[in-house]
């Protein structure tokens, strides 16, 4: 076993080598332009990038021709939500969405909201989910886009997306859906689920960092997006620019290894994510799961081990790689926004820590990274007088606090 260990698959996952393998030719001998029509060059690359848009499409439920490659999921979502806004400004000015998106949606939301569109951020519910009830009675006729996420990178829970994509259907509204964090790791279907747009980042999956797609659905409806990026008019007018040719070989082949080892892989990651949870519960008092448990990615558990100050938490297990309740932004540590929508106090979302399963994570991994963590939580709790308080039965939200 090397040190460090990595267990926040949610950021970012290391390139599977069998990727690399398949990305290697167009890096070096295959380097034409995929949109050199009158050469040789150009149509290998061209092969190359067709078959990548076949195999993503498989694993979504797609046509191959609904596939649009963008930069990443930060540029997909863009080009859905203002792309979408912008179209379809006559129908109505009004979009969905729920608090506890990626900033990537939640930030293109709020530029439409400077240009005059009206933005509805749904709550979530304390287990995360978003209801489906709320989501229904904020629709109006003004309503172009709703933007639910498929799963979230931080709890991990599943919303009821195909209830959401019938709803949306039902209402004549179209349906975005950043599906980052569940392509490849569970099963998503763009026609079942009724989704007509769909987001998804190859450095998610296995693949390379820098590619990503945008599913947009061409028929029953056919979606119109106002393109973002002006040029040559490649991805059939929606998103200019010379293509990243291995970036998207390797996003295909990313996506082939992930239907056929999804259904394997999720049950190994869901038995290992399930036997830590035990091991914490098992050692420690006061920790508890933050989501649902029912509707969750195999991958992710999200734990709050409270009465314990989430900065010196991290610094006792320095030598794993996981993410905190706390999001950095600029010089202030600030509690996740996403935990606080779940109801969750500043403390307690500054005590808890994201797991992130992954691939290439072993048994052997899970128990140090647990026993660490077990045994820097009851050292740091020895020095903690609030925990010492509550084991002697003193009830906190009682006690008077003075300042001196
Ligand atoms: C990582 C992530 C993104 C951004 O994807 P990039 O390809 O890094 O731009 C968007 N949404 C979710 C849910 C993510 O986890």
């Amino acid at each position: 076993m090397q040190l460090p260990i990595y267990m926040d698959n949610h950021a970012t996952t290391p390139l599977d080598p069998r990727v690399l393998e398949a990305m290697l030719p167009y890096m070096t001998k295959v380097f034409g332009n995929a949109a050199s029509r009158n050469h040789a060059f150009g149509w290998e690359a061209e092969q190359g990038v067709e078959k990548a848009r076949e195999q993503i499409a498989k694993l979504i439920g797609a046509s191959a021709k609904e596939i649009i490659f963008t930069s990443g999921a930060t540029e997909s979502n863009n080009l859905a939500i203002k792309g979408v806004a912008e179209m379809y400004r006559e129908k109505g000015d009004h979009i969905i969405t729920q608090v506890t998106e990626h900033k990537a949606t939640l930030d293109a939301c709020k530029r439409l909201e400077k240009q005059g569109y009206r933005v509805t951020y749904l709550p979530v519910e304390a287990d995360g989910l978003v209801s489906v009830e709320k989501l229904a009675a904020a629709i109006t006729d003004k309503t172009i886009l709703v933007s639910i996420m498929y799963a979230n990178n931080e709890i991990g829970t599943i919303n009821p997306i195909a209830e959401i994509g019938k709803l949306c259907h039902e209402k004549g509204v179209l349906f975005h859906t950043d599906a980052v964090q569940a392509v490849g790791k569970i099963p998503v279907n763009v026609i079942s689920d009724n989704i007509d747009l769909l987001s998804l980042s190859g450095h998610k999956v296995y693949g390379p960092k820098g590619v990503g797609a945008l599913y947009v659905r061409r028929r029953n409806p056919r979606v119109q997006l106002n393109a973002q990026i002006d040029g040559g008019g490649h991805e059939r007018g929606m998103r200019s620019g010379t293509l990243n040719v291995p970036g998207i070989v390797g996003l295909g082949a990313a996506c082939e290894i992930a239907m056929n080892e999804m259904e394997a892989e999720g049950k190994r990651l869901r038995e290992l994510r399930d036997y830590m949870r035990q091991k914490f519960e098992n050692a420690l008092d006061y920790v508890h799961v933050n989501g649902n448990m029912e509707h969750h990615l195999p991958n992710n558990l999200n734990m709050s081990f409270v009465y314990v100050e989430g900065e010196s938490l991290l610094m006792g297990i320095n030598d794993i790689a996981v993410s905190s309740g706390s999001a950095c932004t600029s010089a202030t540590l600030e509690p996740s926004y996403v935990l606080k929508a779940l109801g969750l106090g500043d403390d307690v979302a500054h005590s808890s820590i994201r797991f992130g399963l992954g691939r290439f994570n072993t048994k052997e991994e899970v128990d140090y990274v647990s026993d660490k963590l077990i045994d820097t939580v009851l050292k740091l709790r020895e020095l903690s007088p609030l925990y010492e308080m509550v084991k002697e039965g003193i009830d906190l939200e009682k006690v008077e606090w003075t300042a001196h």
